[in-house]
């Protein structure tokens, strides 16, 4: 696509300097993201406040032209990869944190604010953002809200629709808004908020956000456990969240990807069936009977072992077959399909059943692990050569398919994007899908934001 020159007036009138860019070695840095799918935008502009991103809006719609926000582009699905050409708008200057609040335990912060330094901006103030996804020092606070990103520590604090009041955007309209709160009740109409959370740049531009604060425990205790089989430590996370202290992490790793983390990581990695790493937070005082209660739990048919770490080397050395398996699996395949699936805790035993039944039959290498107190596990197909590729693309469908029947859903942190939106029929029903369109047409009625995402 060639932008009309009347769109690149008004683009040369906002953004000055290099704020705006042309240059094709510079658009091909904005065509890709972690999905690794790309598409050349025609142009690429760098808001760094709210009037410029209204300005960009009106003059993107005024000719019909794409516009796709981009944080980081550390995304997984490709919800920032510009499909339609047209202008990618990178917040990546736009990033300050305007106001850190403990009375009120909120931070208003711009979308372009990265994750990690939010948190080391908390640190003194004792309070900490929960929403703790991997890549917290590399994405932005934007792409959080955008995708509903999480982490371990979801299991305990929630996710990003959790843990902000409110935001100020730009709709696809061209009109800015304010939504929510700066206070930690409200009830004053529909919640905008939420709904602007996880919807992947499809209905606005986020330009500010009002985040709530939590207070940081000043204690952690960190305990792993080994099981004879993936069905006892699955029956095991169930009975961990069925009793009343909630681990701020509840992470479980199956026997492949234990072997995988063992072949990369060595001998520290436990060879094991399964394994679950927990940990428990609060004031110290209050730890030793945290640590019992979740061990009693732990314990139960088919426990191996169960470790308390006392130290903090301990405690690295417990997590190191975590930390080993993202490196094992590159070497593996390359072309990993990485997806994030969640089902209700209880029905786990079932999804990881299932899904090694589905290994067997198409076979195609399955490594499972991930956040199972929230029933979110990362279902890693590992295709090794082309026809392996082919027969993962079908247990794909199958997994998904198992995933519904479950009483789960498609994704628990990455989002749909660009590479799971054919299967949104598939966790929604048609009126649910119509609602979704109508809601999309009132926010950007000539749908230029992120066009060919979320919805098929
Ligand atoms: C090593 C690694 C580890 C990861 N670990 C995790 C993990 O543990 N948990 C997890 O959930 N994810 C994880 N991810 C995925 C990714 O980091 C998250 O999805 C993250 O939130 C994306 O942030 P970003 O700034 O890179 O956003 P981008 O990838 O740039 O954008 C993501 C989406 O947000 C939209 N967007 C961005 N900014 C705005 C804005 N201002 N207004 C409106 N829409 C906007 C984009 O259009 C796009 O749809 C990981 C990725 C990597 C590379």
């Amino acid at each position: 696509m060639t932008l009309p020159s009347a769109l690149l007036e008004a683009l040369h009138a906002s953004f000055a300097g290099d704020a705006l860019s042309l240059a094709e070695a510079e658009r091909l840095a904005y065509a890709y993201d972690n999905s690794r799918r790309n598409a050349l935008p025609d142009a690429v502009v760098f808001p760094t406040t709210h009037e410029q991103t209204e300005a960009l809006v009106r003059a993107c719609r005024a000719h019909g032209v794409p516009l796709v926000a981009r944080g980081r582009g550390t995304n997984t699905t490709g919800a920032t990869v510009p499909v339609g050409g047209g202008v990618v708008a990178s917040f990546e200057r736009m990033n300050r944190i305007l106001r850190i609040d403990p009375d009120n335990r909120l931070a208003v912060v711009e979308p372009g604010v990265l994750n990690g330094d939010l948190q080391q901006a908390l640190k003194p103030h004792g309070f900490f953002w929960p929403p703790d996804p991997t890549s917290s020092p590399w994405c932005s606070i934007g792409g959080n809200l955008a995708c509903n990103s999480a982490g371990p520590r979801t299991v305990k604090y929630g996710s990003p629709r959790e843990n902000t009041l409110g935001m100020r955007a730009v709709a696809g309209t061209g009109e800015g808004f304010r939504c929510g709160t700066y206070t930690s009740k409200g009830s004053t109409g529909y919640d905008l908020t939420r709904l602007l959370i996880g919807s992947e740049g499809t209905l606005a531009l986020i330009t500010e956000a009002t985040l709530k604060l939590t207070p940081k425990p000043s204690g952690l205790r960190t305990l792993r456990a080994t099981y004879r089989d993936v069905g006892a430590a699955a029956h095991a996370v169930a009975r961990i969240m069925a009793q009343p202290v909630t681990p701020c992490a509840l992470e479980f790793i199956d026997d492949v990807a234990l072997k995988l983390a063992r072949d990369h990581g060595g001998d520290s990695v436990p060879l094991a069936g399964a394994m679950l790493m927990i940990e428990v937070d609060g004031e110290p005082d209050t730890l030793d009977g945290a640590v019992e209660a979740v061990s009693r739990a732990a314990r139960g048919d088919g426990l191996d072992s169960l470790q308390v770490a006392q130290t903090a080397e301990e405690t690295q050395a417990l997590w190191s077959a975590r930390k080993a398996l993202s490196p094992a699996q590159r070497t593996i395949s390359p072309n990993k399909i990485n997806e994030d699936v969640v089902v209700p805790v209880s029905r786990l035993p079932e999804l990881v059943d299932g899904i090694k039944r589905l290994a067997a039959k198409h076979d195609v290498l399955i490594v499972s692990f991930g956040h199972a107190g929230n029933g979110n596990l990362h279902v890693n197909l590992l295709p090794r050569d082309d026809a392996e590729r082919e027969r993962a693309h079908a247990c794909l469908a199958e997994v998904f398919a198992l995933v519904i029947r479950l009483d789960g859903t498609l994704s628990g942190e990455h989002g749909i994007g660009l590479v799971k939106r054919e299967f949104m029929p598939l966790a929604l029903q048609p009126s649910t899908l119509g609602l979704m369109r109508a809601v999309k047409a009132a926010f950007d009625p000539d749908g230029i934001l992120n066009p060919g995402k979320l919805l098929p």
